[in-house]
């Protein structure tokens, strides 16, 4: 497989260049050159296959050139070690809960897919690296949880403080080893332009091997087809044809579903939802793409105002609005349907969505109503609702934490309080690898 730049398509790099470089130096993002079809016959098997056998099928359809069979089932098999269940919220109406790995969020199918990539690049290398990474919160648990105790990697999370919630600040500081959390006085912009200074500066870049590990990177996002695919194996005898509502904030998650399809899954159409980060929204009702500052909500993870993988999308459609307008539509939703929404999910089905789960609920019943086929409607729930507290006390909604929280609360927080300043991050980097 190799890759081209969506600012260049004459580019051409391999595999683990993109991988490791994250973004190609124009700016642009890497994507396929060529993105193959999946075989006909070996998705008619899949009815029978688990999640991690039909990720094995998806991933060596495009990696089959770049890592051999035994090798990309073991780092599959252990990375997706966890299950994405199908809940039936009404006859044709899913959720599928992508929220059951170590950071309870989807995450960490990119997180845990992305570390295992580079540890099978860096083996014979005997090179270390530095990932650096910098979060508003659902990003650090992944890539944190996602890179613990993987060899040759090591990890420096920023967060801005009193910003994260408390479960998502556990995810942060109760890894240790190979994981350091830095809580910096400052924002999430604060953080984010920390980590852009130190990979642009010359005397860290001499002495440390840095990595990012955002979500525009490649590896993040092939992981994130293999449950559109799955759900479909599940649900192909039943329905004529699927709907994927994904609530969207970089559009990365939404991107994996539209590649998976350009490979040939079979789906009616797409619908990414937003918060009142209606960047996409907007787009399409204008046909003008106008970034903006993002605006906080209570669906916080998506609080972009530059959704950064939508390129990708619109490279898939040969930047041809009115193409791209048959397969995907794009709805948003203000913090007060958010609220209204898991209440009355709450109250009607006893189910608890979490805020950014819930934007995908308010679009099915804006779409649903004109609704004709036997079609199904396959919400994709992002996070657990108790990584976000807050609304839910509001609404009087109790929560149970899962088992991954009551683990981590029992052990020792390690963090490392910085001011908002390039030169302590930098000196703090370089004492720390000793030079
Ligand atoms: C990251 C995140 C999103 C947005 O996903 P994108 O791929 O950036 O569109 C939605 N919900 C939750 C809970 C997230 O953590």
């Amino acid at each position: 497989m190799k890759l081209y730049s969506t600012a260049n398509h004459n580019l051409s790099v391999d595999f683990k260049t993109a991988v490791f470089n994250s973004l190609p130096a124009d700016k642009g993002l890497y994507m396929p050159t060529i993105l193959p079809q999946l075989d006909a016959a070996m998705m008619q098997s899949w009815d029978k296959k688990t999640l991690p056998q039909i990720a094995f099928d998806v991933a060596y359809t495009l990696l089959n050139e770049v890592i051999s069979a035994h090798d990309l089932k073991a780092i599959i098999d252990d990375a997706i070690n966890f299950e994405a269940p199908l809940h039936t919220l009404s006859g044709d109406t899913f959720v599928l809960e992508l929220f059951h790995g170590p950071s309870l969020a989807f995450k960490d199918f990119g997180g845990r897919f992305m570390s295992r990539i580079m540890a099978h690049f860096l083996k014979n290398e005997h090179k270390e690296i530095k990932i650096l990474v910098a979060t508003s919160g659902d990003t650090g648990g992944a890539v944190a949880l996602g890179f613990l105790n993987v060899p040759g990697i090591s990890v420096s999370i920023l967060y801005p403080k009193g910003k994260v919630s408390a479960i998502q600040e556990l995810q942060l500081t109760t890894n240790g080893n190979n994981i350091e959390a830095i809580e910096i006085d400052g924002t999430f912009d604060d953080c984010q332009r920390l980590v852009k200074q130190a990979f642009l500066d010359d005397e860290l870049n001499a002495h440390i091997n840095l990595t990012s590990a955002n979500s525009i990177n490649i590896s993040r996002l092939i992981p994130q087809m293999f449950y559109y695919a799955y759900t479909w194996a599940r649900l192909k005898a039943d329905f004529e044809e699927l709907v994927f509502i994904t609530p969207s904030g970089n559009f990365g998650n939404i991107a994996a579903g539209i590649i998976a399809h350009k490979m040939g899954l079979p789906v009616k159409q797409f619908i990414a939802a937003t918060n009142s980060n209606d960047i996409v929204p907007q787009y399409f009702k204008t046909g003008i793409y106008t970034a903006r500052p993002s605006v906080a909500t209570l669906a916080n993870a998506m609080d972009v105002g530059a959704p950064s993988n939508f390129i990708r999308i619109l490279d898939m459609y040969n930047n041809d609005i009115e193409a791209l307008r048959t397969k995907l539509i794009s709805l948003s939703y203000t913090d007060a349907q958010i609220k209204n929404a898991i209440a009355t999910v709450y109250k009607n089905n006893n189910y608890i969505l979490c805020p950014h789960t819930a934007t995908g609920y308010l679009a099915v019943e804006e779409v649903q109503k004109s609704n004709t086929k036997n079609t199904a409607y396959i919400i994709l729930a992002t996070a657990h609702p108790c990584k976000f507290p807050d609304v839910f006390e509001e609404l009087h909604i109790k929560i149970e934490e899962p088992t991954q929280v009551e683990t981590m609360k029992q052990k020792q927080q390690h963090k490392v309080l910085m001011r908002n300043s390039f030169d302590d991050f930098k000196a703090h980097l370089l004492v720390k690898n000793k030079y």
